[in-house]
């Protein structure tokens, strides 16, 4: 199955509102094994979208159109629908009622006649309910194609593209999807790619797309299929191929993540765990109670920000904090291994370091951070180097302070 995407908007051409529909739907589309071979943006014009269209329909079997279905004078993709299909405009009394509804529901929004344009529709279409939103969408066929119109705002067109778009269109293809998804931490996404390069290159069912976040990257696995046995079997040798090529970076196959995955294992080790924060402050804390059940092994978290906090309530030598200083490896070890003694957990974490933007020393650049880790009578420090702005080094702190935790508790080697 081919289709197109057209993106309407004078805006986008302008390049005042990036295109992210489009993206959105791409990557959608190519797992399901529907081929995009042209994506086309066209400006609020009734003439250019029609030929737009026209061409659309000469090569591909669904075109996917979005914007330009709201209640301005410039909304004009419906209209250009029915004029090229040959079809009259007609009012649907479900949605009429549906818009009397929502506007009955706005405090200070007066539903104008031009609203109710919002009602109508070529003939014989099928409408997409929009729950987010006053535009409903729709499809319409003719000759064994499909078109279908999407409202233009992202979070009313990525639930309705998700939760009717795309159903049809595996209906349409006789097939459904089956993903697995492969999480990795500490591994960039350009190296992650280029060790599965051949993968990617050859991939055609399945087919691997990889996402980044901060320091995070996730491939997700998807393949076609009549039933969920059959996609598993497709899925898995592809997972476990990727999993022996990038080891131990690979914390999940499942869809658990980080956090979730920590507290799996804590809960079945039966062990307890405390952490001591300087520069995260409450962040890598929330992050463990950000998982239901977290009270089964998460005794108590600090945020010891001053050198008088990290002595008083941890024990923190002075000497430690006057030779070495708050921000080293001395500071993090005694803060964690302080942390295990007074709250009589099994394990402790602690985090120091300079987010940034100020505080930096010669010696001691912004993004320098420490990470304990104390359990046993062990404790273990990193040091990050960590780039970017306050939020991220504080994330990356605490994303390296679960990586250390897994590690440990799953008998890994530390990471570099
Ligand atoms: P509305 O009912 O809100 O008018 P609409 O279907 O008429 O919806 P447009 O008027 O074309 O949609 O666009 C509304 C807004 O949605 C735009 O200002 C823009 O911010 C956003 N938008 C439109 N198209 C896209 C796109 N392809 N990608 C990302 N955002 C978009
Ligand atoms: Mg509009």
């Amino acid at each position: 199955m081919i289709a197109e995407i057209i993106s309407v908007g004078t805006e986008l051409l302008m390049g005042q509102v990036l295109n992210t529909d489009a993206q959105y739907m791409a990557r959608e589309l190519a797992p399901a094994g529907v081929n995009v071979y042209h994506q086309v943006t066209v400006g609020d014009n009734p003439e250019r979208l029609k030929d737009t269209l026209k061409t659309a329909l000469g090569r591909a079997d669904v075109v996917i159109l979005s914007g330009g279905l709201g209640p301005t004078g410039d909304d004009l993709t419906k209209l250009v629908v029915a004029d090229l299909l040959g079809l009259p405009m007609v009012r649907s009394p479900e949605a009429e009622q549906e818009l009397y509804l929502r506007f009955s529901s706005f405090r200070n929004r007066e539903m104008t006649p031009n609203n109710l344009r919002q009602a109508d529709f070529p003939q014989g279409s099928t409408l997409l309910p929009n729950p987010n939103g006053t535009a409903q969408g729709c499809f319409v066929e003719q000759n064994g194609k499909t078109i279908v119109l999407l409202p233009g705002p992202p979070r009313e067109l990525f639930p309705m593209f998700h939760d009717y778009v795309m159903p049809h269109l595996l209906k349409r293809a006789g097939h459904r999807l089956y993903t697995r998804e492969i999480r990795i931490f500490g591994m960039g996404e350009s190296s992650v790619e280029h060790a599965i390069r051949d993968l990617i290159e050859k991939q055609d069912n399945p087919t691997i797309a990889p996402y980044a976040k901060t320091g995070e990257v996730t491939l997700r696995v998807t393949a076609r299929c009549q039933e969920e046995k059959e996609g598993e079997l497709l899925v898995a040798p592809v997972v476990e191929e990727i999993e022996s090529r990038l080891g131990d970076v690979v914390y999940s196959t499942n869809g658990e993540s980080m956090p979730e995955l920590l507290s799996r294992l804590m809960i079945e080790k039966n062990a307890t765990l405390a952490v001591a924060e300087s520069c995260t402050g409450g962040l890598l804390s929330s992050t463990f109670i950000d998982v239901p059940g977290s009270s089964t092994y998460f005794l108590e978290g600090m945020v010891v920000y001053s050198d008088s906090a990290k002595i008083r309530r941890l024990n923190v030598s002075n000497t430690i904090l006057r030779q070495n200083g708050a921000v080293s490896a001395e500071c993090a070890k005694e803060m964690a291994a302080g942390m295990c003694r007074t709250s009589g957990a099994d394990y402790a974490l602690a985090t120091t370091g300079i987010a940034g933007p100020g505080g930096a020393k010669a010696n001691k650049p912004v993004g320098l951070v420490y990470v304990a880790l104390a359990g046993g009578d062990k404790v273990l420090v990193k040091k990050l180097n960590l780039t970017g702005d306050r939020k991220r080094v504080r994330e990356m702190a605490t994303l390296n302070a679960l990586d250390m935790l897994r590690r440990l508790l799953m008998d890994l080697p530390q990471a570099e």
